[in-house]
């Protein structure tokens, strides 16, 4: 939040617009930066540094999701921790539904028992959400799971907006190419995705616009 009492501020590593594997139906994703936890083997390590992101004031952002296609109808918070900035999320959520009824998902390295005893700011973030996808990544159980990375993780349906899936499977993995770089969405099914994938790009000459995992820590 800025010193002056203003409209809160959040500080976002990407924005991903359309996105069909990290929660139900077509989403935008808010991928936030900073993560107070380390998982070893961290699948997003460019989300980790509280320093750096593009600062967003709510407003700001909640006007640029509000102008995506109508097909997108649910954003998920991914990072980085969510919850390391709960209190703005919680506003960017408000500012949201204002406009349209939006599904909301996040991700949070801390568990749905401890976060419910965490401060105001968690609680109302929780207070908002439809889905939670909880608890750190454990390497040695990564397995194809519906967007979790480990089998530790858990889907929290917290309204009846959703019906969970019959299937407990991997989503996937989305690609975004845009004028000669390349991202990617989604949590990888099988130990090791990242590092080959950006192996085998820089075999090609692809620039990565996502940090790669080596420039990162
Ligand atoms: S909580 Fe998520 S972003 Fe943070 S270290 Fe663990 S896997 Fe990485």
């Amino acid at each position: 939040m800025p010193a002056s009492g203003g409209p809160p501020v959040l500080f976002v590593g990407r924005i991903s617009e359309s996105v069909r594997v990290l929660g139900p139906g077509t989403r935008a994703v808010v991928w936030v930066q900073g993560c107070p936890l380390r998982c070893p083997g961290c699948l997003s390590p460019e989300g980790l540094p509280f320093e750096g992101g593009e600062p967003w004031a709510v407003d700001a952002l909640a006007a640029r999701l509000h102008a995506l296609p109508a097909e997108v109808t649910g954003v998920t918070f991914s990072g980085g921790e969510p919850m390391a900035q709960a209190a703005a999320l919680a506003a960017l959520v408000d500012r949201m539904r204002a406009a349209r009824d939006w599904s909301v998902m996040s991700y949070s390295g801390f568990t749905l028992e401890r976060l419910r005893r965490g401060d105001a700011g968690r609680r109302e973030l929780l207070a908002r959400l439809d889905i939670l996808v909880d608890g750190p990544f454990l390497a040695e159980r990564q397995r194809p799971l519906l967007w979790r990375g480990s089998d530790n993780q858990r889907i929290h349906w917290l309204t009846d907006r959703h019906e969970p899936p019959a299937h407990d499977g991997s989503a996937g993995l989305e690609v975004e190419i845009a004028s000669g770089s390349i991202a990617w969405n989604g949590v990888p099914p099988v130990p090791g995705f990242r590092e080959n994938f950006e192996r085998a790009l820089d075999r090609d000459g692809i620039h990565l616009t996502i940090p790669r995992r080596t420039d990162v820590r």
